[in-house]
């Protein structure tokens, strides 16, 4: 099979400026694209959007499409308006508040990301990339501890309905299970969904940096969905302060998951808030997924993320320049 090798790629909306930007990325050894497609996409740029899949396709690229913090339950750097304007399928937090995003468990907004879905496929993509999917976490924002989500009405019965008595005001392992489960629910249908109009499905899982044994046990059920294909995690072991070796078990443990359930391992690799020096880690990441039999290895993002503020690499242009090399190895290896 021919590796699988590619970047993220957003904030460019220009179909010239993304056709330039493609020739780049095949330079580096690309031949996979994730185009970030958030609720903002969808409402604004839709037909723009078509044309930037087909024009990724034309230069010889697969397509991911990824709900870029749609509903704010997915990953990514981009606000949710769904959750603004339906309150009603709204987190809340364990302190009564209302969070800025809408509850997986919310059949409207259930709805809703079938539409997205529906669009995503229409407009051309290969792969449906699902990031990260939680529930409202402090420690998602940096905190270490403050308000979860989401004690709505409707978790509340759900929770009620599971284990008999009622939810809690605070994070026990038994709400941690109920909201796996909550996900396991939303996700499996999704992914049936996609599979439905013809597209393939990759999910991609946060790390847990405190207890990487037991998350890695908790992947299982989520690798085990039937209509995922793709099975992966994006451990950027710089912007977690931890050690390269927790990136290795976590990329490991994806490889293993994966070859148990029967689907594609893939790896997220940090081209992102790498710091000055550290440049060279990009390369050995890549080479370390590569000798654990991952072939299907990202990145995020385009040229080591030099034009988003909050995420910039210290030097963009080495960490591109290392992980142009490590793509370009392969490449030129027998696969
Ligand atoms: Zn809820």
């Amino acid at each position: 099979m021919l590796a699988k090798l590619g970047v993220s790629y957003f904030g460019v909306r220009n179909p010239e400026h993304v056709a330039r930007d493609l020739k780049r990325m095949a330079v580096a050894g690309c031949n996979v694209v994730l185009h970030t497609f958030s609720e903002n996409d969808l409402r604004f740029y839709l037909e723009t959007m078509r044309e930037i899949v087909s024009l990724s396709k034309e230069h010889g690229f697969e397509v991911h499409l990824d709900p870029w913090g749609v509903g704010g339950v997915f990953g990514g750097e981009a606000f949710t308006q769904f959750a603004l304007e339906h309150d009603l399928a709204r987190q809340v937090l364990s302190d009564g508040v209302r969070a800025p995003a809408a509850c997986p468990n919310s059949p409207r907004f259930r709805e809703f990301m079938r539409e997205w879905v529906g669009e995503a496929v229409k407009i051309g993509a290969d792969v449906i990339f699902f990031d990260e999917p939680h529930f409202w976490n402090p420690q998602l924002l940096g905190r270490s501890a403050g308000p979860w989500g989401c004690r709505c009405e409707r978790c509340q019965e759900g929770y009620r309905a599971r284990c008999g008595a009622p939810m809690p005001l605070k994070f026990t392992s038994e709400v941690r299970e109920f909201q796996e489960q909550s996900l396991l629910s939303f996700l499996g249908e999704l992914a049936k969904a996609v599979h439905r109009l013809g597209a393939k499905v990759a999910l991609c899982l946060l790390p847990e940096w405190q207890d990487p044994e037991g998350v890695v046990r908790r992947w299982a059920e989520f690798a085990a969905l039937e209509d995922i294909d793709i099975f992966g995690t994006d451990p950027y072991w710089m912007w977690a302060g931890q050690p390269f070796s927790r990136y290795e078990f976590f990329a490991r443990a994806v490889r293993e998951l994966a070859d148990e359930y029967g689907k594609e391992p893939q790896i997220w690799i940090q081209a992102c808030k790498v710091p000055e020096g550290r440049e060279w880690e990009v390369r050995r990441a890549v080479e370390t997924a590569w000798r654990l039999g991952i072939r299907n290895i990202m990145a995020w993002s385009f040229l080591g993320t030099p034009y988003m503020t909050r995420v910039r690499s210290d030097r963009p242009e080495v960490v591109w320049r290392e992980l142009s090399a490590a793509y370009l190895a392969i490449r030129g290896r027998r696969e």
